[in-house]
């Protein structure tokens, strides 16, 4: 091809000189049956808030669960979940995630830092090394189903996390306007040229019902999840609505009594 450097691991061309790279083998002790990633075009629509509804849903419905923290650089699934606690390591120089109050598993870089308002200054590299020691070094034990809280966008972690870890499709968070503006199309074009198969959409904040009479209001402006996911092919869509009592969870620390038959009914479709 045009321009083509020879560097597979770093293109996500599908043309016929690819030479496959190689998934990464998840940590020894470890079984992982599904891999789901949750993708969003920019920041703030809800992506995390989402990771943890459906971690929590699937974990509800009886499976074992896990959330690998990808958003190494903005991570916020410990705090939605109000674990503070350090992970502890073994001799073989692993370490155990920590173990929510509902008995989800999470790995991220906040529960690592000392202090969890520290930034994270790393560059490209250092983040997709860490992506990969939370998969090979973190000791899941068995699990049904990990949700993996991408960063926002279609960057270099976002990439490190598609081409090494046996992702079996993803689901994509916008907002009504991002998905007018082209930001969705663009996560579903990089999940395309990677062979992953686009899961669900979810419409976040898509409207605010009024407490009082119960009317609705298109805050965003009106949903377009429906035109979009039939040109693209997206075999689930959601919508969910502006509610502050999911802000408050969130801020809480207790999503996991946060429920949403939305998020119910999709967990379930997804981990079939
Ligand atoms: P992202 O991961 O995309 O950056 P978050 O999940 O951190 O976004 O959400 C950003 C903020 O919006 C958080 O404060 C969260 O509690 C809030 N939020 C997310 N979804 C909703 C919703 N449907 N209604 C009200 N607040 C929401």
């Amino acid at each position: 091809m045009a321009g083509c450097n020879h560097d597979c691991s770093s293109c996500g061309e599908n043309c016929g000189e690819r030479t496959e790279i190689q998934k990464l083998k998840v940590n020894k002790h470890s079984k992982v049956r599904k891999v789901i990633g949750v993708v969003s075009g920019k920041g703030g629509v809800g992506k995390s808030s989402i990771t943890s509804m459906l971690a929590s849903a699937a974990r509800r419905q009886g499976l074992k669960v896990a959330i690998l923290d990808a958003d190494i650089t903005g991570p916020s699934i410990p705090k939605a979940f109000g674990a503070e606690e350090t992970p502890k390591g073994n001799a073989e120089n692993e370490i155990y995630p920590v173990v929510t109050k509902t008995g989800i598993e999470i790995m991220s870089t906040n529960l690592l830092l000392q202090n969890d308002t520290d930034p994270v200054l790393w560059r490209g590299p250092i983040l997709g090394g860490a992506i990969q020691q939370f998969w090979t070094d973190v000791v899941w034990g068995d699990i049904d189903v990990m949700f993996v809280d991408m960063p926002p966008g279609t960057g270099d972690v976002a990439l490190t996390v598609y081409q090494q870890l046996p992702v079996d499709g993803i689901v994509i968070v916008t907002s009504p306007q991002q998905l007018v503006e082209m930001i969705v199309e663009k996560a579903v074009n990089m999940a395309d040229m990677m062979n992953i198969p686009v899961l669900g959409l979810v419409e976040n904040m898509s409207y605010f019902k009024c407490p009082d009479c119960g009317s609705i209001h298109h805050i965003f402006g009106e949903s377009h999840v429906d035109e979009v996911a039939k040109k693209h092919s997206i075999p689930r869509i959601c919508s969910l609505p502006i509610d502050s009592s999911l802000a408050e969870a969130c801020d809480k620390g207790e999503v996991e009594s946060y429920q949403s038959e939305e998020m119910d009914k999709l967990a379930a479709e997804l981990t079939k």
